[in-house]
């Protein structure tokens, strides 16, 4: 059996793996998260350049590339989580820390007084495109209900 042939096989049994276990399968997470870096894991280690405005050690905020309101602005974990359905009990914390984070970065961001919406895209349905968890935070106008 050569080299690529045993390749495939593997990634054979992990796709039979993800599908029986009921969950979505998204060829593109599985890609990044077992073969290279998601676009915001390259920003969180400074590879590709982004307006960041807030980082700690666990997390990073940074201006959306692509605004959709005149705050528009991006909360990632440094920890490579593809996204909230895949979060564990163990990043209980850390969830709990992006969240808090978020609100303190609206609030500086001047969003406090008028409001803000913190949103996070899960999956094909919910709109996500990059599969490294983030929270958009949105504000500088009045924002729509319900969303499209
Ligand atoms: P989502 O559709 O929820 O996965 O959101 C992904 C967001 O990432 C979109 O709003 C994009 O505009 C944004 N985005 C993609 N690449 C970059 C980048 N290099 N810097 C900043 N924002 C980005």
């Amino acid at each position: 059996m050569r080299c690529a042939d045993s390749f495939l096989i593997i990634i054979n049994v992990k796709l039979f793996h993800v599908s029986s276990a009921g969950n979505d399968f998204n060829f593109a997470s599985f890609f990044f998260s077992t073969m290279g870096k998601t676009i915001f894991q390259k920003i969180c280690d400074k590879e590709i350049p982004a307006d960041i405005v807030y980082e700690d050690d666990q997390v990073l905020a940074f201006r959306d590339a692509s605004p959709q309101a005149p705050t528009h602005v991006l909360m990632v974990p440094r920890k490579s989580i593809p996204r909230v359905n895949e979060a564990k009990d163990e990043d209980k914390l850390l969830l709990g820390h992006l969240l808090l984070k978020a609100a303190e970065v609206a609030r500086g961001l001047g969003l406090g007084e008028n409001g803000f919406r913190l949103v996070i895209n899960n999956g094909q349905d919910g709109g996500e495109s990059v599969p490294h968890l983030h929270c958009h935070i949105l504000g500088g106008r009045s924002l729509q209900w319900p969303p499209g």
